[in-house]
């Protein structure tokens, strides 16, 4: 069963249809033909709603504050192998990401398979996919757990959102090696420690079937090709780039944006795609209402950063090689796979949380060596293969504080649907909100519900 299926099936799309009802019942008065709406953001939910607005015939103005369209999309080339490619933000499209799926089948971009059979290194000691087996007992406690999750009442799943996923596993007699393991997988799912992630959020995520329902496919050329794609369906004229949003006033059923340049934009609506840190940071007239002001500086971002390494011949000895370790380079990935116009690959090192800042404080050649090191149990030293080698932490990205928001203890069912309440004549969209929630889907979906709401 596919998770929005599960979801669906088990009453679970409460926040998600919450938030769509939440646009439909604010009785936003509809765009009249000629108005303008002003997008904050040229990240992928941005761009769609711009897309999807012009379209309908609505003068659309995106004001981005980066000198660059895509936000945490951000597929990147070494200068040298122009050929290929790596992902320093947004990596994979699930099976089940309906809306953007749709969305590059219209703009004609094609997507492949981009799956992994993913080994264990722990301790030195590497097992292969197959060899990983978990304890019997366990696995079918979980999946007991995950059974009697699809049954709980209202008051229990809330319930739920009030221990971390941590607590949960070891109140329920997780063994001591599974739990290792759980740690360091499901943390590259939220991005930070188990131990910060609500149980509620947790389970929802994962009493599915499917072992492959959000690392399936990645875009033909890069992520980036999407964004490219919206931003050529926009008048060029209508995207402007380093505009950072200052300040933003409504008054008299209109709404201005003021940029630090000291620009200003006048319109009819604004959608504002920006993540919660950047919102704080924007001087309000009249204020945000207070809970909503509280819900923002609640919610954290997770810590990743991506190091992406170029060699020159693939020593590793399948396409679809991947593996999570327990070294500071944490789960490691061919990221090059399927391109196959050169001998030279890259690897890509995932890392969440604390070890993403241990790894952030080192300059690229110490971060290099430890992704080298850490890979030594399985292929011996290769450092002669290294050419060079790129990173980014999205822990300090200065707009976003984190790489995409994480729903600790009790926010999940407290925070999100404040979060997702328009102000006034102010729609808000991106991934925090979105159903889909840490995804490229979450973030197309909440554009798409705003458009509905005012078109
Ligand atoms: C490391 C990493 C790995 C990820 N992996 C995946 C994955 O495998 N699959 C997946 O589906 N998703 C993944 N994601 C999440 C995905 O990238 C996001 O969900 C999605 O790109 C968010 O889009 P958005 O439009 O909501 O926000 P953003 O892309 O952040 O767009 C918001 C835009 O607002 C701009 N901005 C900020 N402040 C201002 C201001 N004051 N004025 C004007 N502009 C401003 C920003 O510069 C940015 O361009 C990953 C993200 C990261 C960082």
């Amino acid at each position: 069963m596919q998770r929005r299926d599960f979801l669906k099936k088990t009453g679970l799309l409460t926040i998600g249809s919450l938030l769509s009802t939440t646009l439909a019942n604010a009785q936003i008065e509809p765009l009249k033909k000629g108005d303008t709406v002003l997008i904050l953001g040229a990240g992928i939910a941005g761009l769609t709603a711009a897309y999807k607005l012009s379209k309908k015939g609505f003068k659309v103005i995106v004001l981005e504050a980066r000198n660059r369209i895509g936000g945490r999309i951000f597929t990147y080339s070494f200068s040298e192998t122009p050929n290929l490619y790596a992902e320093l933000g947004a990596e994979w499209i699930g099976e089940s990401h309906k809306e953007i799926r749709k969305l590059c089948d219209e703009l004609g971009l094609k997507t492949i398979k981009h799956q992994y059979k993913i080994d264990l290194l722990l301790q030195e000691q590497h097992m292969q996919s197959k060899q990983t087996q978990i304890d019997s007992a366990w696995e079918e406690k979980m999946k007991q757990i995950f059974k009697n999750f699809e049954k709980l009442s209202e008051k229990e799943k809330k319930k739920l959102d009030t221990v971390s996923w941590w607590r949960f596993l070891m109140e329920n007699g997780i063994p001591e090696q599974e739990l290792l393991i759980r740690e360091l997988n499901d943390s590259t799912d939220f991005g930070e420690s188990i131990r910060q992630v609500s149980a509620y959020a947790a389970l929802s995520e994962y009493a599915e079937s499917s072992d492959f329902n959000e690392m399936d496919y990645q875009i033909v050329g890069g992520n980036s090709q999407i964004i490219n794609a919206l931003s050529e369906k926009i008048a060029k004229e209508n995207i402007l780039l380093n505009k950072k949003v200052s300040t933003i006033i409504q008054e008299n059923q209109k709404v201005k944006v003021i940029c630090d340049d000291k620009t200003f934009f006048e319109g009819h609506k604004i959608i504002c795609t920006l993540p919660t840190f950047a919102i704080s940071n924007i001087h309000w007239q009249p204020h945000l209402p207070h809970l909503k002001q509280e819900a923002i500086s609640q919610l954290l971002y997770s810590r990743i950063i991506k190091t992406q390494l170029l060699f020159k011949e693939r020593f590793w000895n399948r396409d679809d090689f991947a593996v999570n370790t327990d070294s500071v380079s944490h789960f490691i990935f061919h990221t090059s796979q399927k391109q196959n116009n050169s001998e030279k690959g890259i690897l890509t090192s995932y890392a969440t949380g604390d070890k993403a800042f241990l790894l952030s404080r080192m300059n690229k050649t110490q971060q290099a060596k430890y992704v080298i090191e850490a890979l030594k149990p399985i292929f011996g030293d290769k450092q002669q293969l290294f050419e060079q080698g790129v990173s980014y932490y999205w822990g300090t990205d200065i707009y976003t504080q984190g790489a995409y928001a994480i729903y600790n203890i009790n926010q999940w069912f407290g925070l999100k649907n404040i979060l997702a309440q328009p102000f006034k004549n102010i729609l808000f969209a991106g991934e925090y909100i979105g159903e889909w929630q840490g995804f490229m889907e979450g973030a197309v979906q909440t554009a798409l519900n705003c458009v509905d709401a005012i078109s």
